[in-house]
C-alpha cells in the first residue's frame, strides 16, 4: 500500500487534515489539481479573508501554528447586526461569554502558507500538486486512485476535500441537495473613514447582506467587504464604475463607518448552497465544502469544515488504535453521525436568519423582531447564540 490515507484537495481543510493525521504517525498522500500551497509573497493577501472561530483556533493550536498565524490576524470583539429598515439591531460582545475575542479575521493564503511549512517538514506526507484525479477502483481491503498521467496509488481510505464541485464525490456517486441563492458575492479591501472598533459589522438589506469585517493587514485597507447581492441587483452593481460602486456601498451601509475608499480590485462569484446526502461511501469520506457549502453571511463555511477535520481524525485514530479498518462503513458512519446533525442545523439556522432579515412580509418581520428581542433579553439564550457563533459548544 502506497499510503494509509489519500486526501484529495490541498485547500485549508484538506491540508489541515493531512497535518493532523500525520502527527499521529499516519502516512498520507495529499494531492491537488492546482498548486494552492505554492504561494508567492505577493499572493498571501490576495485570496479570501475568513473569520476564524475559537474552535478552528484550537485546531491550529494543536498543529502548533496558531502563534505564527495570530500575528497576521485582526481580532473582533463584537458583532453588530442590523437591517436597513431600522428594526431591532443585535449586538454580541466577547465579554458576555467571558472571552477577550469572538474570533479573528485572516486571509486564506496566510493559513495555507503555515500549513505548507508543516507539510514540507513532515516525513509522513507526500504532496502531489498539479495532479488531476481520473478514476477510483474499490477493492476489498483498499482503494486505488488513478491520475490523468497514468500513475496509480493505493490506500485504505480516500478523503475528498476537493471543494464544492468535488470530483471525488461525483465519482463515488454521492448525491447532493443543492440550491442556488440567486445571489453573487462581491469582495474587496476597503479603507473606511471611521475606525472599525474591532467589530464585525453585518447589515441586511432587501437586496442581500453586507459584511464589513475588520482586517488591518491588507496594504492601506482596514476592512474586508463581503457584499452578497440578489442577481438582478448584482448585474446592476457589475456595470457600475468603481466610484459609483463605492457611492452605492456608502449609501447602503448608511455610512456607519463614514466615507469609504476602495483599496483592491472588486472580485465577484455566484453563491450556491450544497449538502451531500451522505458524508461517506465505500472507503471514501467527504470533508469541508465537498460535503457542504454555506452562504458566507455568517462566515462559518471554513469553521464547519475544520470541525469536520477534528471529528474525522478523532474517529480514524480511535478506530486505528482499536485495530479496526479505517476505511470500513462502520468507522465512517461514526464520523457522519458526529457531523451531519450539527452541520444541517447550522444550514437551517442560516436560512432562517437570511429569510428573517430579507423578507418584506410584515408577519415574518414581527416574528423575527419578537424572537430577537427575546434572545437579547434572555441572557442565557444570548450567551448560547454567541457561543455557537464563536465555536464554543
Ligand atoms: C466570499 C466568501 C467569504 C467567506 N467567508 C468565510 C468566513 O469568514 N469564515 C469561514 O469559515 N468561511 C468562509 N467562507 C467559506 C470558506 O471559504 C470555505 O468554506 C472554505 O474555504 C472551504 O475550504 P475547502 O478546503 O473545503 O475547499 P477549497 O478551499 O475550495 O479547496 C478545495 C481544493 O481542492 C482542489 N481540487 C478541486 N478539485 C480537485 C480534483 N478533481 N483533484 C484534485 N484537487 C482538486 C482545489 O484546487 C482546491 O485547492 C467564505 C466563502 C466565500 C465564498
Amino acid at each position: 500500500m502506497d499510503s494509509e490515507i489519500t486526501v484529495v484537495g490541498a485547500g485549508v481543510v484538506g491540508s489541515s487534515l493531512a497535518c493532523l493525521l500525520s502527527k499521529q504517525g499516519i502516512k498520507v498522500t495529499l494531492l491537488d489539481r492546482g498548486s494552492p500551497l505554492s504561494l508567492s509573497k505577493s499572493s498571501i493577501l490576495q485570496d479570501r479573508t475568513l473569520a476564524l472561530n475559537l474552535s478552528s483556533i484550537n485546531l491550529f493550536k494543536e498543529l502548533n501554528i496558531w502563534h505564527e498565524l495570530k500575528k497576521q490576524t485582526t481580532p473582533f470583539k463584537r458583532m453588530f447586526v442590523w437591517d436597513s429598515k431600522g428594526s431591532s439591531p443585535l449586538e454580541f460582545l466577547a465579554e458576555e461569554i467571558k472571552k477577550k475575542e469572538l474570533g479573528y479575521i485572516i486571509s486564506n493564503n496566510t493559513i495555507l502558507k503555515s500549513l505548507n511549512k508543516l507539510i514540507q517538514d513532515s516525513p509522513k506526507i507526500t504532496l502531489k500538486q498539479q495532479t488531476e484525479l481520473s478514476g477510483i477502483d474499490i477493492k476489498e481491503n483498499e482503494i486505488c486512485i488513478s491520475f490523468l498521467g497514468g500513475e496509480r496509488i493505493s490506500s485504505k481510505l480516500i478523503i475528498g476535500a476537493d471543494g464544492i464541485n468535488s470530483t471525488l464525490r461525483k465519482k463515488a456517486k454521492i448525491k447532493t441537495r443543492t440550491w442556488s441563492y440567486d445571489q453573487r458575492a462581491f469582495v474587496a479591501g476597503l479603507k473606511t473613514e471611521k475606525f472599525h472598533d474591532y467589530t464585525a459589522w453585518q447589515l441586511f438589506t432587501p437586496t442581500g447582506p453586507i459584511a464589513l469585517l475588520p482586517f488591518d493587514l491588507m496594504e492601506g485597507s482596514n476592512i474586508s467587504l463581503v457584499w452578497s447581492a440578489e442577481i438582478d441587483y448584482a448585474e446592476k452593481l457589475q456595470k457600475l464604475t468603481q466610484k459609483e460602486f463605492v457611492k452605492e456601498l456608502e449609501e447602503k451601509t448608511e455610512q456607519i463607518l463614514g466615507k469609504i475608499d476602495l483599496k483592491t480590485d472588486i472580485r465577484s462569484f455566484p453563491l450556491n448552497q450544497l449538502h451531500a446526502k451522505s458524508y461517506f461511501s465505500e472507503r471514501i469520506a467527504l470533508v469541508g465544502d465537498s460535503a457542504h457549502s454555506f452562504h458566507p453571511l455568517a462566515g462559518q463555511g471554513l469553521n464547519i469544515g475544520l470541525s469536520d477535520v477534528t471529528s474525522l481524525s478523532a474517529v480514524l485514530i480511535k478506530a486505528r488504535r482499536s485495530g479496526l479498518d479505517i476505511g470500513s462503513k462502520r468507522t465512517l458512519k461514526d464520523y457522519e453521525r458526529s457531523r451531519k446533525i450539527p452541520n444541517l442545523t447550522m444550514a437551517a439556522l442560516m436560512e432562517l436568519f437570511k429569510e428573517g432579515f430579507e423578507t418584506s412580509d410584515p408577519w415574518v418581520k414581527l416574528a423575527r423582531n419578537f424572537a430577537f428581542n427575546m434572545a437579547t433579553k434572555n441572557s442565557t439564550l444570548k450567551k448560547r447564540v454567541i457561543k455557537e457563533a464563536a465555536g464554543i459548544t
